[in-house]
Formats: structure tokens, sequence, C-alpha cells
């Protein structure tokens, strides 16, 4: 198995090595020509409007949509609010997911915080979800499903098939249950 991670902008090198500590072939990803021999790919989190010009730029627009049409897509709260398609503000969105996000949902960076997180699909304890001037997920439509809620019910985690979007960031823990989860899915393809 081999698995890109988007490597224009933000947290890519942790992405890269959690999945080499699961054992997985994990590289970055710049060109289109990247994407073709890849079983996965896992969007980061960073500054969404900055990875959305930085693709437009290197013509990675088309070819990224039609990756995510048939192959697993994991995004990172910039990468979820990248795979969505309406962030309720003009910025370049790959559009994959049935998802209405709301950047910045919980204020400034100093409102970053932690919580433990109920999420059904996962074996185990709770998972310690780290946000970051995290989007929530407003709306979940179409073939879209909830992954996970905050204890008041807001939705921070989503799946839609293939494609996978989480408000947080599982690269920055030790806890590699969501990057597991993600290769199940691509092993079901
Ligand atoms: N606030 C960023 C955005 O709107 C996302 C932050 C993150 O990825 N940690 O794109």
């Amino acid at each position: 198995m081999k698995i890109g991670v988007l490597a224009l902008q933000g947290a890519f090198a942790e992405h890269i090595a959690m999945l080499r500590r699961l054992g997985v072939q994990a590289v970055e990803v710049r060109k289109a020509e990247q994407l073709a021999d890849l079983d996965g790919l896992i969007i980061p989190g960073g500054e969404s409007t900055t990875i959305g010009k930085l693709a437009v730029d290197f013509n990675l627009m088309e070819p990224l949509i039609d990756f995510g049409e048939t192959r697993p897509v994991w995004g990172t709260c910039a990468g979820a609010i990248f795979l969505s398609n309406d962030a309720r503000r003009e910025q370049p969105l790959l559009g994959l997911m049935d998802i209405t996000v709301e950047r910045n949902a919980f204020g400034r960076q100093v409102e970053s915080f932690e919580a433990d997180l109920d999420v059904p699909a996962l074996e185990g304890p709770p998972f310690h979800a780290v946000f970051i001037r995290a989007p929530l997920i407003e709306k979940v439509s179409g073939d879209a499903q909830v992954v996970s809620q905050l204890a008041d019910g807001r939705i921070v985690a989503a799946q839609q098939g293939h494609l996978l979007a989480t408000s947080f960031h599982p690269e920055l823990t030790n806890d590699s249950r969501f990057h597991e989860y993600f290769l199940k899915l691509i092993e079901q393809r």
C-alpha cells in the first residue's frame, strides 16, 4: 500500500511520520503525476486558503478531484475544508464531500482546545482530539454521514464512502486509530 500526503503547506510531515510508524509507504505529493500509483491520499491541516491557492497554481485541482472520485481521501482540519463543497465563502474547494463547514468556528488560535471524543467507529477509549483553529462541520447532506460529534452535538468528523473529514488533528497525537481506520477504508476498496 502506498499513501500520499499533499505537501503544499501545513502539517504533512506529521502524517507521513504516523503512516511510516504503521509500516505503510508514505510519500509527499506536490505534482499531479505523483498521484498515479497511490492507493489513498491525506490532505493535512494548515491554511485551507493557502492550500487551495497553491493547488490552483500547480494545476492540481482537476487531478485531485479525479483522484477523490474513485480513491480514498482523508482531509484533516484545513484538509477537511478543502474536501467540502461549501465553506460559506469564496475559496478553491475540491467539493468532493457533501458537507458544509464553518471555518475557525471555535475562534482564534488561542481558543485551540483538546477534547475526548466518542467515535463509535473506533474501538477502545474515547479519542483524544486536538483542535487548532478548527472548522466545524455544520451540515452533512447527501451520502455524507456523521462519524463523531462533540458532547454538545456539534459535528467534527464525517465520512462519505471512501472520503473522510476530521476537523481535528490525529497526526499530532500518538493515537493511530484514525490512521488505521483510513487504511481500512483503502483495504475495503
Ligand atoms: N483555520 C484553518 C483554515 O481555515 C484551519 C486550521 C488547521 O488546519 N489547523 O483553513
